[in-house]
């Protein structure tokens, strides 16, 4: 397992980085960046936090890495999902902040009704990126079992329905599981290729996949910076994280280019850094922002728990 653990540290220690280049500048316009980009670790800005924080995207990413050293149960989850949004643990520095409207509804609807069938809101309009920014731990454990590619995706499904339970955002979850399962394979760009021929296939009676079309498009990387979206809306977050993997080469040009389209800056950050930590690797992280990150060494515990 040791090649899967130094795997799992760069997904995820790549994904918590860029959520916290990208934490003091969230909402920023890409003008405003434009003059002033993130091309190191900042303190305070957006939500007045120190250098180093990570937010919701990190948060309740630990909070299903906490019980993954036992067998999956989702509630076990939901419970750690209580326990970051009303006591504020998983976090920084003890405050939780920067939480999702959706993410808020499916944690209310779980402390109150834990017997409900589904927690997570299916509306066209739940469709912000708060599933795919958590996803990451159930694509390497589903990578690391035997299941079939049917049960795979069916985890993936039912971890975003934890909290997004709308058809898009499950789509999503699932064409980065694809992305990312593929990386881990092997870790190249033609891997990102491959894995996106791949979930076109699957999908492809799929009516959501047209929303997604731009990514299988044979040009994709030629798409022009100012035709992409850097919004919290899912489609628009998967697009622009894949686009910053595949017109960049290295981990740090890569999440700088994500924060720097600005808006929802720590979450397309995140989510292109976790599939860069899988290209590039754990040793291409700047050490420097990896000394930043606040309580590192908690995140790698339970990292460690997890995969070892
Ligand atoms: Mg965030």
């Amino acid at each position: 397992m040791e090649n899967l653990l130094k795997q799992a540290k760069a997904v995820i220690l790549g994904h918590a980085v860029a959520d916290a280049l990208g934490v003091p500048v969230e909402f920023c316009s890409r003008e405003e960046l434009d003059v002033s980009p993130v091309i190191n670790m900042r303190g305070y800005g957006t939500y007045n936090m120190p250098k180093g924080s990570w937010s919701d995207d990190t948060s309740m990413t630990l909070c299903a890495l906490e019980v993954m050293d036992k067998k999956l149960n989702f509630h076990s989850v939901m419970l750690n999902f209580c326990k970051w949004y009303y006591k504020g643990e998983f976090t920084p520095t003890g405050k939780t902040f920067d939480v999702g409207g959706t993410c808020a509804t499916a944690i209310e609807r779980y402390y109150l009704e834990p017997n409900r069938e589904v927690f997570g809101v299916n509306s066209e309009r739940a469709n912000g990126n708060g599933a795919l920014m958590r996803i990451n731990p159930f694509c390497l454990y589903t990578y690391k079992s035997d299941l079939s590619l049917s049960a795979k995706l069916e985890v993936i499904e039912i971890a975003t329905t934890l909290t997004h339970a709308h058809k898009r955002s499950i789509l999503a979850s699932k064409i980065y599981a694809f992305v990312l399962w593929e990386l881990l394979k092997n870790s190249s760009k033609e891997s990102v290729k491959i894995g996106l021929v791949k979930a076109k296939k699957h999908f492809e009676k799929e009516e959501e996949l047209a929303k997604y079309s731009i990514i299988f498009d044979k040009d994709f990387e030629k798409v022009k910076r100012e035709d992409i979206s850097s919004t919290g809306y899912v489609v628009d977050s998967l697009i622009a994280s894949l686009w910053c993997l595949l017109t960049t080469d290295s981990y740090k040009g890569c999440v700088l280019k994500a924060v720097n389209l600005g808006n929802d800056t720590d979450t397309i950050g995140a989510i292109a850094g976790g599939l860069a930590g899988a290209l590039y690797g754990l040793d291409s992280i700047p050490k420097e922002w990896l000394d930043d990150l606040l309580k590192k060494d908690y995140i790698e515990e339970l990292i460690e728990r997890a995969f070892s």
